[in-house]
């Protein structure tokens, strides 16, 4: 358990390091948050998590520097509220970090990656450029499944 711990905060100082990301602590908190949980977090639930250790701002311009630096990509649910989850890491510039479909649970609510599934890539007419592309699947994750 304790070397579980010490691993997450290699793995974090690494990542803000890799994305040119200064080492503050509420970066470090909040990575390593992102980084245990499998599921993607509110704005709510990520302050709800760091109790009042920091401040709503503070929190807001921490996820809005991961964004940016495409570390997180930020997904809207079903009910239209903001979630953020950790970009895969990926070996090549040209895969986008959001070429993946995102999962809605409608048993515990919770939204997750589904890294593995590409999107395949859409031939569109004459004319059309695609910015973004959001794809969401709803049903039940594997945990409320076998509950
Ligand atoms: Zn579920
Ligand atoms: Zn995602």
């Amino acid at each position: 358990m304790v070397k579980q711990k010490a691993d997450t905060t290699e793995k974090t100082k690494k990542l803000l390091q890799q994305y040119a990301l200064r080492k503050t602590g509420c970066r470090l908190e909040v990575l390593s948050l992102l980084l245990q949980n499998k599921s993607a977090l509110a704005h709510s639930d990520i302050e709800k998590q760091m109790g009042d250790k920091f401040d709503r701002v503070t929190l807001y311009r921490t996820l809005h520097s991961f964004e940016e630096k495409g570390l997180v990509h930020s997904i809207h649910d079903v009910s239209g509220a903001v979630k953020y989850a950790l970009s895969r890491e990926t070996s090549s510039q040209q895969q986008r970090h959001d070429n993946h479909i995102h999962f809605n649970c409608t048993a515990c609510g919770q939204t997750f990656c589904l890294n593995e599934i590409n999107i395949p890539s859409l031939s569109l007419p004459s004319g059309y450029k695609v910015n973004s592309l959001h794809f969401s699947a709803q049903g039940v994750c594997s945990t409320c499944e076998t509950n």
